[in-house]
């Protein structure tokens, strides 16, 4: 049996199970079909992502091809996404940093040129046919502002992969 890490007690498994993408900083993103060690001792919970690659590949996939502007939680995830600290991100957008952490924090708009300008980096530093970039640019309209509540987005574990939810996406 497994061991808390934080008490030592013994842990249950959970398969199967749905939660949210907090770790990645994604509250609105469910993951279906995780694993979830639970200690019912002290609590503590450890969310077991399988592919935590191609997880995010899925995530910046639908990210990317959004037809509204992106929210700030996806503004920095993409940014980390194509490996950049504030800083260089601030420099190559050609802002300040406080500007970036304002976008990030939603205190200021992303404005749709730099909303534009991230996707394009994000479609470019990972050319997979997901992103192609005309697709991209021919979805996209940030006029539509991000809403202040996201939808949620819901992703399934298969044996192939993850995968997007559609049936709970449409819900
Ligand atoms: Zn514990």
């Amino acid at each position: 049996m497994r061991t808390c890490d934080d008490c030592g007690g013994g842990m249950t498994v959970e398969t199967g199970a749905v939660r949210r993408y907090e770790l990645g900083g994604l509250p609105h993103v469910e993951l279906h079909g995780v694993e979830v060690a639970h200690c019912p001792a002290c609590g503590a919970e450890d969310v077991a992502i399988p592919r935590i690659e191609q997880l995010h590949r899925v995530l910046v996939s639908h990210f990317i091809n959004q037809t509204r502007a992106l929210a700030p939680i996806e503004v920095r995830f993409l940014r980390k996404h194509v490996g950049f600290s504030t800083a260089d991100f601030a420099k190559c957008m050609g802002v300040l940093r406080e500007t970036v952490s304002r976008w990030e924090t939603g205190k200021k708009p992303m404005g749709a040129q730099a909303d534009r300008l991230l996707r394009l980096l994000v479609a470019t530093s990972a050319p997979i046919h997901d992103y192609a970039v005309k697709d991209v640019l021919r979805a996209l309209n940030p006029s539509r502002p991000a809403p202040k509540r996201l939808g949620r987005f819901a992703v399934r574990a298969s044996p192939d992969g993850w995968r997007p939810n559609r049936e709970i996406v449409a819900a």
